[in-house]
């Protein structure tokens, strides 16, 4: 268990990190409800972890699969959370990964989602992913182009993989993005979604985008989960 002043600091960041949330989603003329908050939970151990949790958090994120599965391990919170893959996910460790419940956000090569649907399939499972695409076209940014998302998105359309379900994009600003030139992209990977529902007749609902620097953009701009570490953790690290 953390000391109750830490809980008391959790529960206060969490608080107010909903409230900009859903002032950011009723500005932009949203359904509050509409847009997901997933803490990223990478800077603090598995008590930490807990204690946002504890502070309402449903939604966790870690950007590596061992760290994913020894917090899910040892926090044992079964329903009670959900987990989302934020970072590079090597094939060999796709199968340890799915024996928790998990959104993988980062499918970043056709090699990792056929290799993903192989896993599921074989467990009987169906898993939620997300192609991650590099909107900034950063070099140092990870993710697909955005060539290659719509070859992949071509590919799946035509020949749907067994035990994967392609639910959206996510995608990061890159480094150094102003906020305007942030929402810019923001917009683009938007339209990227929007012209590839209507083209393939694909349902892909979820935009993940935002971090604590830019969420308020990316909800202007149709987000439905926005990925948020630092600002939880605001006094604490
Ligand atoms: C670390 C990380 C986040 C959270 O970033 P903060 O700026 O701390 O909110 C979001 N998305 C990804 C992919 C990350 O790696």
């Amino acid at each position: 268990m953390i000391d109750s002043s830490l809980q008391r600091r959790l529960s206060e960041n969490w608080a107010r990190v909903q409230e900009e949330i859903r002032d950011a989603a009723l500005q932009a003329g949203r359904t509050p409800e509409d847009v997901v908050t997933i803490g990223v939970s990478k800077y603090v151990d598995a008590e930490v972890t807990a204690g946002l949790v504890a502070a309402g958090c449903e939604q966790l994120a870690e950007s590596r699969p061992q760290q994913l599965w020894k917090k899910a391990d040892s926090l044992a919170l079964g329903d009670q959370v959900r987990w989302h893959l934020i970072g590079h996910l090597q094939r060999n460790k796709i199968r340890r990964l799915l024996t928790h419940q998990v959104v993988i956000q980062s499918v970043d090569s056709q090699r990792l989602l056929s290799a993903i649907s192989d896993e599921a399939s074989s467990a009987g499972q169906t898993v939620d992913v997300l192609l991650e695409v590099n909107i900034s076209g950063d070099e140092a940014k990870t993710g697909l182009d955005v060539t290659e998302v719509r070859e992949l998105i071509a590919e799946i359309a035509d020949c749907p993989p067994e035990g994967v379900r392609v639910r959206g994009l996510m995608a990061m600003a890159g480094w150094g993005t102003d906020p305007a030139a942030a929402r810019e992209q923001f917009a683009q990977t938007r339209m990227l979604r929007d012209q590839l529902t209507a083209q393939w007749d694909l349902a892909l609902p979820e935009l993940s985008m935002g971090m604590s620097g830019d969420f308020p953009a990316a909800i202007a701009e149709g987000a439905t989960m926005v990925r948020i570490g630092s600002r939880l953790f605001e006094g604490i690290l």
